[in-house]
């Protein structure tokens, strides 16, 4: 049997390089190559696929989604994309929105386009469930009308709605996942989790926005990437499929868990001014993808955490270069 070609955008980063590092794996599908386009941008980092360097079936491009020559010359032997290149932390599309607008609209256009033009096979689009909105009660299913409020999710929103126009234009299949906040080991240490972690291990005190009370919803990436894969196999073209963890905490639940995971209590935490337009709740329903392709978040939370804090406490190695970078 052929393997099947992925391209593999952002490959280099939190998610993207969890899935790289599975499909390649012992566990992985065993059929499938990969070729990882990453700009390296301060997010990307070449040591989280070290796993997976020296494997016959993987290859590295360090380029950008928005170079229109180098993705339509890429694209020529590609049977499948899994796109995760992204500007991705909510707080700088807040500073400024040019470079999410630039490589989150205009390189998931340019990845179609080229996908399009060299009929590639099939085009996972990586969303978020942000772009929803906020929402007080209930869950979102994937039918609810889109209604981002941060740059970072307007930016998704658009290149959410742009790839399914692909496919309800073109006949491209596209298949979009609309994911809750991931968590796991080689998180980048500016995002919530990694941040307040590591500036626990180094004794330093952590921030929490407003009251605390805003709500997320946490997905380990094993169950993410298990996620991505039963809809990369087993999805329908032009289909939506959310994909939630199914532990609901507020903030401040969740800071209170990483304290005592790290050993710290709640004179390390320090209450600072609330992000502007902060959604107050997130919440994917996630029986589509349950009925149709069989997925169920496997990880428990706790468990799932405490991995997570003991990676980081064995990993210093990894993060504390990162740690000036991810400052705003
Ligand atoms: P990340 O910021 O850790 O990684 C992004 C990767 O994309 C980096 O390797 C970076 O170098 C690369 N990149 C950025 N701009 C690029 C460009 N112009 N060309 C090529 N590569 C570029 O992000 P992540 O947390 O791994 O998220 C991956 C995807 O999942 C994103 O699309 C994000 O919107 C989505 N998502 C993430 C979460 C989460 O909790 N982390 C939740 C929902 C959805």
């Amino acid at each position: 049997m052929t393997a099947t070609h992925v391209l593999v955008t952002g490959g280099a980063g939190f998610i993207g390089s969890h899935y790289v590092r599975t499909v390649l794996g012992p566990q992985g599908p065993g059929e499938v190559t990969v070729t990882v386009l990453d700009k390296l941008t301060y997010a990307g980092n070449p040591a989280n696929l070290d796993a997976v360097r020296g494997h016959p079936g993987f290859s590295f491009v360090h380029g950008d989604i928005c170079d229109d020559q180098l993705v339509h010359r890429l694209m020529g032997n590609v049977d499948q994309v899994v796109h995760f290149a992204a500007e991705s932390h909510v707080d700088r599309s807040i500073r400024s929105s040019a470079e999410f607008t630039r490589t989150n609209v205009v390189g998931t256009q340019v990845l179609l386009d080229a996908a399009l033009r060299a009929g590639v096979r099939t085009f996972v689009h990586i969303s978020t469930d942000e772009v929803y909105g906020s929402i007080a009660e209930g869950s979102w299913p994937e039918e609810h009308p889109l209604s981002p409020n941060s740059p970072y999710a307007a930016s998704k929103a658009s290149s959410d709605l742009l790839a399914l126009s692909y496919h309800r234009t073109h006949g491209l299949d596209v298949r979009v996942t609309r994911c809750s906040n991931n968590y796991g080991h080689h998180h980048f240490p500016e995002k919530a989790i990694p941040l307040f972690v590591t500036n626990l291990l180094d004794g330093k005190r952590v921030p929490l926005y407003g009251d605390g009370l805003n709500v997320r919803d946490w997905l380990h990436i094993d169950d993410h990437v298990r996620g991505i894969e039963l809809v990369r196999t087993g999805g329908r073209p032009g289909e939506v499929y959310n994909i939630g963890g199914g532990t609901e905490l507020t903030n401040k639940e969740l800071t209170g868990r990483l304290l005592a995971e790290c050993g710290s209590d709640w004179d390390m935490v320090e209450y600072v001014a609330d992000r502007k337009g902060h959604d107050l709740r997130y919440s994917v329903d996630c029986t589509k993808i349950s009925a149709e392709l069989g997925y169920r978040p496997r990880k428990d939370f706790a468990t799932g955490l405490a991995e997570t804090v003991a990676w980081y406490r064995a990993n210093r190695a990894w993060w504390e270069p990162l740690k000036d970078r991810a400052a705003l």
